[in-house]
């Protein structure tokens, strides 16, 4: 029998060896977590409250706290205008190109800080099926989930509508996402876009970057990839798969706050060709000549539309510094092992309740999230959230749990889990 103090708890030996009690396996997995440091560094971490809503709004780092003040009174009250020239005309880019770097395996020059979510998906799907429709006006097929998040589903009926283009919905078992086999029988030579998410907002299903973006490619379509779920949680490689555009929140995995503006990428080779439809002063090639018509600039900026909304960017740098210090590859081990360890307690104390897992088992097909199903879960939720344990709801009878692996223990993870039972059992 092994004394080991780190037991494999996957290769123990029922026969021999009593069991692990669950407390006793997620104190040695937070023993051993290299990144458990991480977790002092935010906002609340020191109490009782269980968050499991960190993909949905991520907790403040407490470096935020003085970095936001600090701003107001030295940069914002100290250089007052002189502050636009001095740096905040820049922000966009600098702090997009560290997210570029850090989490989207982009090379500089090719991710800025802009507006809503919302607002640069439409930008950018626009920009991609301009340009698509006039290289071939053949190709009027947008191609999107139908399980996908309401914005992106929105938003592609809407410029479909816009432009007199066709939508085609890929039908998605929503315990998964849009894999390459329903990816390669909704392409063909018609498609113009490809509207995907890389970690699918209901399951925490994990589309394969690469895989996806060359069937797209193959069929001579563009591909948007919607990184909402992944930025900070999941590495992506925007580059090395050959994408062409992306846009992702911040104020989930990155933590930048309620409403912190999105990044939007665009892949070098695109930049001089896409004209996006929100042409605005910031986008146009000389801000300052104020002239009589609009010349979008060269590079990213021409994606820019007015002001950029400085106070509510500069919180997500305080979790770059994070990221950057642990590496996005350590950040994603955690992410799997916190998913892994939420599925194997789930088996066990959430099963026999009739909970059934409505993510990917397999930690390969699986984001930052777990999501447990039962018919109960919408009253289970407005349980715990009274509790001060903090999952969110989605339908159909969804419990999304989610992980984010910089603040996240294992012991605040199996509490909650262990509170989840406790619902599920009151509600029955
Ligand atoms: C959170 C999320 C959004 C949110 O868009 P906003 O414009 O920030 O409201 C969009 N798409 C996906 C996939 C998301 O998860």
């Amino acid at each position: 029998m092994s004394t080991d103090p780190t037991p494999d708890f996957g290769s123990v030996d029922a026969l021999e060896v009593p069991p692990v009690s669950l407390e006793a396996e997620a104190s040695a997995l937070d023993a051993d977590d290299p990144l458990k440091h991480h977790r002092a560094a935010f906002v609340g971490a020191e109490t009782p409250l269980v968050y499991f809503d960190g993909n949905s709004l991520g907790r403040p780092p407490r470096a935020t706290v003085d970095r936001l003040s600090r701003f107001v009174t030295d940069e914002w009250g100290g250089r007052l205008i002189r502050g636009w020239d001095e740096s905040w005309m820049q922000l966009p880019f600098t702090i997009g190109d560290r997210i570029g770097a850090l989490a989207l395996g982009a090379a500089s020059g090719q991710t800025l800080i802009g507006d809503s979510t919302t607002v640069l998906l439409y930008k950018l799907l626009r920009a991609a099926l301009d340009a698509q429709m006039t290289a071939d006006p053949r190709r009027v097929e947008i191609v999107v989930g139908r399980d996908d998040f309401p914005t992106d589903r929105y938003l592609v009926e809407g410029i479909a509508a816009e432009r007199g283009a066709r939508v085609v919905w890929v039908d998605v078992d929503t315990s998964r996402g849009v894999d390459a086999e329903l990816l390669g029988a909704a392409v063909t030579d018609r498609t113009a876009v490809v509207l995907l998410s890389h970690v699918s907002y209901r399951s925490g299903y994990l589309a394969d970057g690469a895989a996806l973006t060359r069937i797209a490619h193959d069929a001579g379509a563009l591909v948007l990839w919607d990184l909402c779920h992944s930025a900070g949680s999941v590495p992506v490689e925007l580059d090395a798969w050959g994408a062409d555009l992306a846009v992702g929140c911040t104020y989930k995995y990155l933590n930048g706050g309620p409403g912190s503006p999105a990044f939007a990428y665009v892949a070098e080779r695109h930049q001089r060709t896409l004209t996006q439809p929100v042409q605005g002063w910031m986008g146009a090639a000389d801000v300052f000549s104020m002239g009589p018509v609009y010349r979008p600039a060269d590079g990213m900026r021409r994606f820019l539309s007015g002001t950029p909304p400085v106070l509510a960017m500069i919180a997500m740098q305080d979790t770059l510094d994070l990221i950057e210090e642990a590496g996005i590859g350590a950040v994603r081990a955690k992410s799997v092992a916190l998913t892994e360890f939420t599925v194997r307690v789930a088996d066990g104390i959430l099963s026999p309740l009739g909970v059934r897992l409505a993510s990917p088992r397999d930690s390969a097909e699986r984001g930052g999230h777990v999501t447990l199903s039962h018919p109960a879960m919408r009253a289970v939720t407005a349980h715990l959230w009274e509790g001060d344990v903090i999952p969110d709801y989605r339908d159909p009878h969804g419990l999304r749990i989610g992980l984010s692996p910089l603040s996240t223990s294992f012991a605040e993870t199996l509490t909650g889990l262990r509170a989840v039972a406790d619902a599920v059992r009151a509600e029955r």
